[in-house]
């Protein structure tokens, strides 16, 4: 739902019914830069602690989320409308990112002594260090309102940088809540929020050392543009338009679940759901009939409260799903089920599209609601081809009974991620790197030793091991 933003508030509305749920302070320029620079105050006390206290601080603040994991998760439908099991998902999702970096975050961060290479390395003693940020900005999305922040700002703090969260204008509840927890356990002052709309990420921008963005590649440009022109590091998660390749030889009852599942899971609202897919002639019309049955069968937000799929987020984002749904059909596309807006909320039928084409909007634009275009395609080639004609490069999957094929299109696939049976899920595998490739992202890395070292910078140290005058001999000097 629409906020309203007052000059001093943001008024958060429910999506289910627009009633005012919330209010949150709206933070000016001015208040970020003092927020900043009192981060800046105390950061080196932070990175000057050994990983393992940083880690107790970090258990600390888990079980302070534990213990109001109810009042949060009461926000976090509130403010999204989402069902039940995708909310209790979402804070578990979170906190098992927190479980993973504590583990490894003094392995992930340890200095390390490269073996030597060369005459000239063999001479010297080699360390590398990774030193943090001192501010790291984080700005979040409204789809996974906790998640987006949580999943970078634990591995920043983890690193030894200070860190400041600018939630979605539309979803600040439950991460305003979140933030709070960090201050009532009484850990050091390098963790806090603050809230508005562009101007207050914009100003975020301008007064962090390090800019770690996830949301629209509309807004990611902007803030490069931003960044660049002060030389200033980010890493940008941007948005996907996610193919799926099905082949003759794919398990059909496997492969529709995971598409219907990879193309609903909130109500499409995730960077990595599937969002066009490609299936070869032989299976395309019992495919089509088994994805339909699936999706035919998903309670939608117009069934009042007891949904499997919710609403969308925004009138915005209502309007985007209305617009590339309508945008198909107008060129000859049918809705197999759905294609229109649900009976009562912010709600769009779920929908299963067939005759779609690359001239549509729904095959070449980022959709970001509960929409499958299945499109038939004569063979492989034809499936990468146009798998790959797109401006997105987040993630991609590919369904096939042969394991070492499938290895060998997912080489021939521009995503940051493949799947191979498998789809969307793979957001919760903390130890990959995902990352996006073309307009999906510009230095973004979720998960393994990447996800923390990009909130570092690498200091090399070089130290002698004999006497110089025998280098200079070498290189021909008289001394
Ligand atoms: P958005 O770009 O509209 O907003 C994201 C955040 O940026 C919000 O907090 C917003 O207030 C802030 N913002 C807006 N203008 C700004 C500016 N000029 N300077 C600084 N901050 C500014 O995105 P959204 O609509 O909230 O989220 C949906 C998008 O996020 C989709 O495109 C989706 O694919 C993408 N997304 C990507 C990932 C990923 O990991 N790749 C994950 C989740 C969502």
């Amino acid at each position: 739902m629409t906020t309203t933003t007052r000059a001093q508030s943001i008024d958060v509305c429910s999506p289910a019914d627009g009633r005012t749920i919330g209010t949150v302070r709206t933070s000016s320029a001015e208040d970020v830069r003092q927020t900043v620079s009192q981060l800046r105050a105390t950061q080196p006390q932070w990175a000057a602690l050994p990983v393992a206290a940083r880690v107790r601080w970090m258990h600390r603040f888990r079980d302070w989320i534990y213990a109001n994991e109810q009042r949060i998760n009461n926000l976090l439908q509130a403010e999204t409308g989402k069902p039940p099991a995708e909310i209790g998902i979402e804070l578990s999702s979170s906190l098992s990112v927190l479980h993973y970096y504590c583990d490894r975050a003094e392995k992930f961060l340890a200095d390390e002594t490269p073996w030597p290479t060369s005459l000239v390395t063999a001479l010297k003693a080699l360390r590398i260090r990774h030193v943090p940020y001192q501010v790291v900005g984080v700005i979040s999305p409204w789809n996974f309102p906790l998640a987006m922040f949580l999943w970078d700002a634990i591995p920043a703090l983890l690193a030894g940088a200070a860190v400041i969260v600018k939630p979605s204008e539309h979803t600040p509840l439950a991460a305003t809540a979140v933030l709070e927890g960090w201050t009532e356990i009484g850990a050091p002052p390098v963790f806090t929020g603050v809230n508005g709309a562009g101007s207050t990420g914009a100003a975020v921008v301008n007064a962090v050392d390090f800019i770690q963005f996830t949301g629209s590649a509309r807004t990611g440009t902007a803030i490069a543009a931003t960044a660049a022109a002060a030389l200033k590091p980010y890493s940008l998660e941007l948005g996907g338009n996610d193919p799926a390749i099905v082949l003759a030889d794919a398990d059909l009852d496997q492969t529709a679940q995971g598409i219907a599942l990879g193309g609903m899971l909130n109500s499409g609202q995730m960077c990595v759901s599937v969002e066009r897919v490609y299936a070869v002639a032989d299976i395309y019309d019992e495919l089509v009939t088994r994805v339909a049955d699936l999706v035919r069968s998903l309670r939608d937000a117009g069934d009042g409260f007891d949904v499997d799929i919710t609403g969308l987020i925004t009138a915005d984002q209502l309007e985007i799903v209305t617009r590339h749904v309508d945008d198909a059909v107008a060129k000859g596309a049918t809705a197999v089920t759905g294609g229109r807006k649900a009976d009562a909320g912010q709600g769009f039928e779920p929908t299963v599209l067939t005759g779609v084409d690359h001239t549509m909007a729904v095959m070449n634009e980022e959709t970001f609601g509960p929409v499958l275009p299945i499109m038939r395609v004569a063979d492989v080639d034809e499936a990468i081809r146009l798998a790959n004609d797109s401006p997105f490069g987040l993630s991609a999957s590919v369904w096939s009974r042969n394991r070492s094929g499938a290895l060998r299109i997912a080489a021939r696939l521009e995503a940051g991620t493949v799947n191979i049976n498998d789809a969307a899920t793979h957001i919760l595998c903390h130890p990959i790197p995902q990352s996006g490739w073309k307009t999906s992202g510009v230095g973004a890395r979720l998960g393994g030793p990447y996800g923390i070292r990009k909130f570092t910078r690498t200091q090399a140290i070089t130290a002698n091991r004999i006497e110089l005058s025998v280098i200079g001999k070498l290189a021909g000097f008289p001394y």
